[in-house]
Formats: C-alpha cells, structure tokens, sequence
C-alpha cells in the first residue's frame, strides 16, 4: 500500500517536472496532423514522447564511498562515572559531592553506615554535623582537604576521621566539573583498644598498689614503733612475705596474658592427650584441694582423648578451672571432673562444683580481666582476678569455648569445648 501510494507521489512529480517537453510534444502533434500527416503516426510517435520524458530514468550516480570524517572528540564532559567506578569497590565510606555541595554519589559502604540518600541532595540532608558541613564548606570554597572527628550514634555509636578533598584531575584533564571527596575513616575500634588498655593499666596499678602500700606500711612500723619488738616484726614480716607473694602472682598473671596476646592468632597444633593431662592436673591440685577439704573426681573414658592444642597452655586453663572450682565451691566438697569425647560430638572437659554458685548477672563477665564476683571474697583466696580472663585467650587461640552454666544454692558447671 505503500508503494503504491509512493509510486504515484512520483509519477505525478515527474509529470510536473516534465511539463513544459509534454506540452511541446502535444502541440508538435497537433501542428503535424494539421499539416495533413499520417494521424496514427503522429500519435504513436506522440506517445513514445510522452513515455521517454516520463519513464526514462536519469543515469544513476553510484554513491563512491567516502573516508569517514575524524571528528575530534570533545573533553569528557564529566568525570563522575570513572570516579564512582573506582570507588564502588572501596570498604571505607565515601561520596562523591559537587561544587554545591549535593551529593552526587556514595558507595555501598557509605549506605551501610549512613542509609541511602536521594542522590542530588545537598549533603546537608544526609550530615546535621555542624562541624562536618563547615568543614565540606571550606574545602569547596578553598579548595584545600580539611578532616574533622566526628561520630554518629545511630544505627550504633561510631567515631569517625570524615575527610573532604577536592579531587585532582591532571592539567590536560580539565573538566567543567568540580568534584570533592567525603570520606569516612572508622575509629571506633582504636577507641575501644585504647580506653580498655587505659582501663587495664589502671585496674593493674591499683591491684599493684594495694600491697606495695601495705608492704610500705609495715616496712615503715618496723623500722619505728616495733623496732625493738621481735615478735611483731616476725608477724608483720609474714604479711609481707604474702603481699609480695601476691605481688608476684599478679606480675606472673600480667605477663601470661601479654605472651598470649603476641600470639593469640597462631593456632596450636601439637597433638595433647587431655587423658593423662587431666590426671596431672588433678594431682599439683590435691594439697590446696586438702588444704579447703575438697575432692577431687575424674571421670576419664578408656583411651586417647586427643585435641590440637599446647600442653602446657592446657594444664594453665585445667589448673585455674580445677582451683577456681575448689576454692570458690569448697562448701559443696566435691570436684567432679568430666572428660567428654561422644562419637561426632566435640570433645568436652566439664569442671563441675556444688558451691554457693553465681549470680546469672555476673557469668557474662566473668572473664573480662579484673572482673571478680566479689572482691574480698577473690582477694581472700589469693585470686588475682586475672584467672578465667588468662583461660578465655588460651581457649580463643585453640579454636575451644568456654560455657559457664551456675544456679545460685546447687554450684557450677565451667565446660571446655573443643
Ligand atoms: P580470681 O583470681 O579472682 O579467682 P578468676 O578470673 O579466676 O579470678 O575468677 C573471676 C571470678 O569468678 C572470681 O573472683 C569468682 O568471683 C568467680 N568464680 C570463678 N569460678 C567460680 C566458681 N567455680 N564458683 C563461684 N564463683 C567463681
């Protein structure tokens, strides 16, 4: 249908076009059969006219092919997509804001840590920061990186290093385009690390503290008041001697959890039977557990139990475990040791005792250092408060869990899982 149409649309432009040679073929005819010719001559003659000036084409000039143009391409008109695309892939939180200050990108990790803003925004939707606003403000005006701390406490407290800087693209590069960077430098871990070690050096000088100054005391009284008092400065030199002993334990408790700490990820692997080393264990225990009337049980199965571990890393855990059940559950009298290695279970060692138990508030913290139930109660029984914190770190590095089950009045039930 078309064609048709297009056909005719041609025809009768060609007729147009024509004209004047059509009408001098029609009057030519007219003239020559007036004249007296032969009329059907004239008329066919007429009519090969009127087809050649219609249909005869004209000669069809072949397209040559050309050398297609080089047209010069222009500056990229924008640069965002190559920076977007480079820092997509960055685990930092960063976005991309323009001279205006909207944001004109950010990268998955800025989503993660900030929710997804409508891109064009001013980034003043996203960042109520006074500080970080004046801060983008000056770099876009000055165009000199500034960085600022910062932090944010939804969805969780954070502290972060924000950072904004103009970004350079080389001379030949110039753009009509200014862009600058945001981005965020999580600090909230170095915080944590540094407010614990702060926390532990103080909970160590106080700990340290408490006995230099009663040595300091009796030192000074034997040197004056009880100069001459032979009696007393024996007594008072049995309390020194305990002091200074716990003194020592504490240095010792000190300098087990700094080794293991240096090495806490490199995992052991020597082979430990835990059947005779329990038994061990048990045994360096019976005078203490005589001296507070406990007993001590075993209950080992037949053969090898064995575990990927440190020996002598393993007999410190068993030993705090073991003294630990006797001294603090030394009314309940009994000791009992289970030592667990079921087909396709995991090998379990459960120190169970029938003391006064702990109160479900405190098992949590259990082993965080310093952390005791009750002070006296521990400083009494020569703890240092250090036991179960020096246990968590040796079981973290054999890959091994520590689960504390207790109720107050019936005991507690410390298990090793490997
Ligand atoms: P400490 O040197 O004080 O014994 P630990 O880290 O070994 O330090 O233990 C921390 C605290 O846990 C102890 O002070 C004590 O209050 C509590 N505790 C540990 N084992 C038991 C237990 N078997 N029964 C009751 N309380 C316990």
């Amino acid at each position: 249908m078309q064609d048709e149409t297009s056909w005719t649309t041609s025809l009768l432009a060609r007729i147009r076009r024509e004209r004047p040679v059509l009408l001098a073929a029609i009057l030519s005819a007219l003239v020559a059969i007036a004249a007296g010719m032969n009329k059907w001559a004239v008329l066919v003659l007429l009519l090969a006219m009127i087809l050649t000036a219609l249909f005869n084409e004209a000669p069809v000039i072949k397209a040559e092919p050309v050398e297609p143009l080089e047209i010069e391409p222009e500056a990229p008109a924008s640069h965002l997509p190559d920076v977007s695309a480079t820092l997509a892939s960055l685990d930092i939180p960063v976005m991309v804001l323009s001279g205006d200050a909207s944001v004109l990108f950010q990268n998955r990790a800025a989503e993660k840590a900030f929710g997804e803003v409508a891109l064009g925004a001013h980034i003043s939707a996203r960042l109520r920061s006074p500080g970080v606003l004046d801060m983008v403000r000056e770099t876009i005006a000055t165009n000199a990186p500034n960085q600022i701390e910062h932090s944010e406490r939804l969805p969780s407290e954070r502290v972060y290093i924000v950072r904004s800087a103009p970004v350079e693209f080389g001379a030949e590069e110039e753009t009509r385009e200014r862009y600058f960077i945001l981005s965020f430098r999580d600090i909230s871990e170095v915080r944590r690390i540094d407010r614990m070690r702060s926390d532990f050096v103080a909970n160590a000088s106080h700990e340290l503290r408490t006995p230099l100054a009663s040595l300091r005391g009796f030192i000074e009284t034997i040197q004056g008041p009880a100069k001459n008092d032979q009696k007393a400065q024996a007594r008072f030199l049995n309390i020194m001697l305990d002091q200074a002993t716990r003194m020592s334990r504490l240095v010792d408790d000190l300098l087990s959890l700094s080794r293991l700490e240096l090495k806490s990820h490199i995992a052991p692997d020597e082979k430990v039977d835990l059947v005779p080393l329990l038994g061990h264990v048990r045994d360096s225990l019976v005078p203490l557990a005589r001296e507070v009337g406990v007993e001590i049980n075993l209950h080992l199965p037949d053969g090898k139990v064995e575990v990927l571990g440190d020996r002598d890393e393993l007999v410190q855990v068993f030993e705090n475990l073991m003294e630990n059940a006797c001294k603090y559950g030394q009314e309940g009298e009994i000791v009992d040791v289970w030592l667990k290695n079921g087909a396709g279970q995991p090998v379990e060692v459960s120190i169970v005792d029938k003391g006064p138990g702990i109160p479900a508030e405190h098992v949590p913290r259990l082993t965080e250092r310093f952390y005791r139930v009750s002070i006296e109660d521990s400083r009494s029984k020569k703890g240092t408060g250090l036991g179960l914190a020096i246990v968590k770190h040796i079981l973290t590095r054999h890959r091994a869990r520590l689960i504390v089950k207790s109720e107050v009045g019936k005991g507690t039930d410390f298990t090793v899982r490997f």
